[in-house]
């Protein structure tokens, strides 16, 4: 199905549409209604029972908004840009990659030249009045604002979910007993303020993601995971050479297309879950960065991409962070977010350690002293000059001395491996993939796999009198009450009811007749063959879950 046919059946049947729309809307909002928010749910409750319950790794809740000192550290209130162009004429503001992408499907943001080159090249103009586009400049994506009263305090919403789990590690490293890998995780918003928000869901201003920040010893950057066959498994790779080829993840590996166990480890993962909630599986890919693409952050990254009428569109992100975000949090915040690697014999040491003084910390900080005293007294001196919140500390603020000691750890900055998905763009792709327009009646269908679908039952009495209505309600309790998610309806033919139900992706209708007031057995219709059998009131709960829970646990 097409983009326009998902966004008509989104709007229609309460499961997305654009927000504050009685006052003209907000570009790049959406509220997600009844049977969106059930789907989003379910699709959420996948990715939860594969990270946490299979991996392991544990879930972190950190607020939205982040104070400035945190996305100074992370790098993004200077680096975090996208490239801009304003009509000279007009005012219109676009966002480059994006207008050349328009007229040229396959540019990729190789380099800054490159792309003015492009620009040039395909002779862009407005798109509103034809007027000249000026040269591109770096637009920062953060979404600001100010806490307290008066002036206030900056802070942003997030724009990655990602910082509330790096500012935390100490705690989970506690929690994971000192030991290394372990993982967190974090399902929440991200804010991003977008040049030229598009297509829905694709390019929204706030977005859900689920991100998961693996943390290691940088020198066995392994992940043991809990999908030993996941090697064996074949995906479709673009690495930035241009070599496009399927191949199986371990030899991706062996052959260093993908360089590290645990890049490949999750690009596995993540192909599995997008199966597992019914992506097509021909419409997978995994995309290396160019290097002018990556994030400021990251030394490498996978774009698991997933092909829809709107072309290849980034699911989620696979990216070697390596040590950055600890190493700018220890600068800034003077908390050494380090691991005590156990050596295997005690080690005598020279040590060079930097000696605070006092009296000129007071006076060159003034109330922030006492945050420089710590961070310099726990500060390596393998630096020669050291930094605080990226200003040099004055050496009249500190001597240093030599000491031999015995040890039997060293503190090693852990390296990370994240994945981070946008929930938004999955539901939107997986939309696309599951609804076609049934062959005979012409009806839509939403083919969605029984754990993904909003409802598990439809119950439907055969008419509404002759108590079919009071038994068909007693049953929707009972079915309730067993816990599976299900509604009752008897208005229209069972036809147009059936229609209803498809639309939305129900797996199973049933349908309460005269029989089941004699025997005890209702109709039950599978949407997907459209036949329908006689099953006991009693083997149906039996049955749903039997088949939702099938599909929860076949990853
Ligand atoms: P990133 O941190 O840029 O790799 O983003 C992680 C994931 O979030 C991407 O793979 C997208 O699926 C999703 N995402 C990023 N930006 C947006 C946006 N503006 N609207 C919706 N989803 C987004």
């Amino acid at each position: 199905m097409t983009y326009q046919e998902v966004i008509e059946l989104a709007k229609r049947r309460a499961i997305f549409w654009p927000a504050f729309d009685i006052y003209g809307g907000l570009s790049g909002f959406y509220d997600y209604g009844p049977i969106g928010v059930l789907i989003k749910d379910n699709i959420i409750n996948v990715w939860k029972n594969i990270f946490i319950n299979m991996e392991g790794m544990a879930p972190i809740d950190s607020p939205n908004v982040t104070p400035e000192e945190v996305l100074d550290a992370s790098g993004h209130t200077s680096v975090f840009t996208d490239y801009i162009t304003y009509c000279e004429n007009c005012g219109e503001a676009y966002r480059v990659d994006e207008l050349i992408k328009a007229k040229d499907p396959t540019f990729e943001l190789k380099s800054y030249e490159f792309m003015v080159k492009r620009m040039e090249e395909l002779k862009l103009k407005c798109e509103k009045c034809g007027g000249k586009l000026s040269t591109p400049e770096k637009f920062n994506l953060m979404l600001g604002t100010r806490v307290g009263p008066g002036k206030g305090k900056q802070a942003y919403l997030r724009p990655e979910t990602a910082q509330g789990i790096f500012i935390n590690y100490l705690t989970y490293l506690r929690y994971f007993r000192d030991n290394l890998p372990f993982g967190i995780v974090q399902i929440g918003k991200g804010f991003r303020n977008e040049i030229a928000p598009r297509q829905s869901l694709i390019r929204l201003r706030e977005f859900n993601m689920a991100e998961a920040e693996v943390f290691f010893d940088p020198d066995s950057i392994y992940w043991p995971g809990y999908f030993k066959e996941i090697m064996k498994d074949t995906v479709l790779l673009v690495p930035n050479n241009g070599d496009k080829r399927k191949i199986s993840i371990e030899d991706a590996l062996k052959t260093g297309i993908i360089k590290q166990q645990p890049l490949a480890y999750f690009i596995g993962l993540v192909q599995r879950f997008l199966l597992n909630i019914g992506i097509d599986g021909e419409k997978i890919r995994f995309r290396q960065h160019y290097p002018e693409e990556l994030a400021h952050y990251s030394r490498d990254c996978w774009d698991c991409e997933v092909e829809t009428t709107n072309g290849w569109i980034e699911v989620t992100g696979i990216a070697d962070r390596n040590q950055y975000d600890l190493k700018q949090h220890s600068e800034h915040s003077g908390i050494m977010l380090v691991y005590k690697r156990k050596l295997s014999e005690p080690k005598v040491i020279k040590e060079r350690k930097y000696v605070p003084i006092e009296e000129e910390l007071k006076k060159y900080y003034g109330k922030e002293w006492k945050a420089v005293f710590e961070y310099l007294k726990n500060s390596k001196t393998d630096k020669e000059n050291p930094v605080y919140k990226g200003i040099e500390i004055p050496n009249k603020c500190y001597r240093i001395e030599e000491i031999e000691k015995e040890i039997n750890t060293e503190d090693v900055i852990p390296w990370v491996i994240e994945p981070s998905f946008g929930i938004d763009r999955i539901i939107l792709s997986l939309l696309e993939h599951t609804l076609y327009t049934r062959k005979d009646s012409g009806y839509r269908v939403l083919k969605l796999k029984p754990h993904i679908a909003p409802y598990k039952i439809a119950i439907f009495p055969l008419m509404a009198k002759d108590g079919l209505d009071e038994r068909a309600r007693d049953i929707y309790d009972l079915i309730k009450g067993a816990g599976i998610p299900c509604y009752y309806d008897e208005s229209g033919s069972i036809g147009r009811r059936y229609a209803r139900a498809d639309e939305i992706g129900v797996p199973y209708c049933i349908t309460i007749d005269y029989e089941t007031l004699e025997n005890g057995t209702v109709t039950i219709r599978d949407r997907d063959t459209t036949l329908q059998e006689r099953l006991k009131i009693v083997d149906l709960e039996k049955r749903v879950k039997e088949s939702v829970n099938r599909c929860l646990t076949s990853i």
